[in-house]
């Protein structure tokens, strides 16, 4: 499942050739993805300029010049391919084994450019609406979301603002979208690893008793921002390596300290731990019981 680092390898990748490039024309070869497409979703999009692309947690916001936004996400299986003077390549590293699969694309967006974006979806997890920009503030899809791990808004202050008092573990409170928006699994187990954190340690151990931020709520945030940016420099430079689509995106999967590394060496300098894997909240947790205390 893409997490907000493959997302925003996406936006990056669709960026060039959707803004402010008009869209021409909309083929929809079905009429529902995970919900049905909006209605008249094709006319209300055809003829508008995408003013701005943009990313919330792990949805794509495309702003048309109609006032609308155009809300997107990959789901479980979603990918864009992006055909452009007959050049073919996946916008982001997230690869699905069938997204080559052309019974799968569901959603053709001609830009005015020439430029052809295709959505691709396999297992139809995925979703777009259109939403009024005025209304976006009110959307049920957004409206209960944290800050974004990579803004301002994300640093140790609010961190144990937000842990303050809760008795669930730190990778459940990571991984509350409520808290943080758009990390999961694979990121929550990676930034505990760096910031030397168990997943099993209570979430209020990030507050001082007076609800202050303590030394570790500082590593934690260091870590998220470190792992995510890292992510996505990952994503971005394997975007510019592969100029066909051969299946293959990138070694991005191998630099991965813990995750699905269950048996392995820790990697952490001076560290003879073994990596161990456990389930939280019905989920893998990857992590060294050595140097995340
Ligand atoms: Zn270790």
């Amino acid at each position: 499942m893409p997490e907000l680092p493959e997302v925003e390898t996406v936006r990056r990748g669709l960026q060039p050739v959707m803004e402010r490039s008009r869209i021409a024309k909309v083929e929809t070869r079905r009429s529902d993805l995970r919900w049905p497409l909006p209605e008249n979703f094709a006319g209300r999009l055809e003829g508008n300029t995408v003013t701005g692309l943009g990313r919330r947690a792990k949805y794509l916001l495309a702003d048309l010049s109609s006032g609308e936004v155009l809300l997107m996400h990959l789901g479980m299986s979603g990918s864009f391919r992006v055909f452009r003077g007959g050049d073919e390549q996946l916008a982001g590293r997230f690869h699905h084994e069938r997204s080559r699969h052309l019974t799968h694309d569901h959603v053709v967006f001609h830009m005015a450019n020439g430029a052809v974006v295709t959505f691709n979806d396999p297992r139809r997890f995925g979703m777009m609406k259109l939403v009024a920009r005025r209304e976006l503030e009110h959307e049920p899809l957004l409206r209960k979301l944290g800050p974004e791990p990579l803004g301002n808004e994300f640093d140790a202050n609010m961190l144990a603002r937000a842990c303050r008092g809760k008795t669930a573990s730190l990778k459940a409170a990571l991984s509350d979208q409520r808290i943080i928006a758009g990390l999961g699994n694979i990121y929550v187990c990676e930034a505990l690893h760096r910031a030397g954190l168990s997943p099993k340690r209570r979430a209020s151990t990030v507050a001082s008793k007076g609800g202050m931020a303590s030394e570790r709520a500082e590593q934690l945030v260091q870590a998220v921002k470190a792992v995510l940016t890292d992510a996505i420099a990952a994503g971005g430079s394997s975007l510019r390596d592969h100029r066909r689509i051969d299946g293959e995106l990138g070694d991005f999967q191998h630099d991965f300290r813990v995750y699905d590394r269950e048996g392995q060496p820790c990697s952490t300098a001076g560290c003879k731990g073994t990596i161990r894997r456990i389930v939280q909240v019905g989920r893998s947790t990857f992590f060294c019981p050595r140097c995340q205390r």
